[in-house]
């Protein structure tokens, strides 16, 4: 049988730099195809991830966002303005 193995390395869709598992870090699903894009949890890569996600809905692709906590975040139901301070606030995201 043969087993195949995955290195688990995650690569920012923003700006191609590696994102540590433990680092927070944003994921968007593509619920069709079942592939995942992660972006950096500093604004910069989030203010990409909210364009290109919504261009891709433009598109009419169905997503699914999660939110990826730091391992060490303090917070049982972390959010966004989590106790672990893992995302920065985007500024030209509010919706
Ligand atoms: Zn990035
Ligand atoms: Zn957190």
């Amino acid at each position: 049988m043969r087993r195949v193995s995955r290195p688990r390395v995650i690569r920012c869709a923003a700006c191609a730099g590696r994102i540590k598992p433990q680092h927070p870090h944003i994921g968007v699903e593509d619920l069709e195809e079942g592939v995942e894009f992660s972006y950096h949890a500093r604004s910069g890569c989030q203010i990409r991830c909210a364009e290109e996600t919504a261009t891709r809905l433009e598109a009419g692709k169905v997503y699914a966002m999660h939110h990826y906590h730091s391992s060490t975040c303090p917070d049982e139901a972390p959010g966004f303005g989590c106790a672990g301070g893992c995302f920065d606030t985007p500024m030209a995201v509010a919706n």
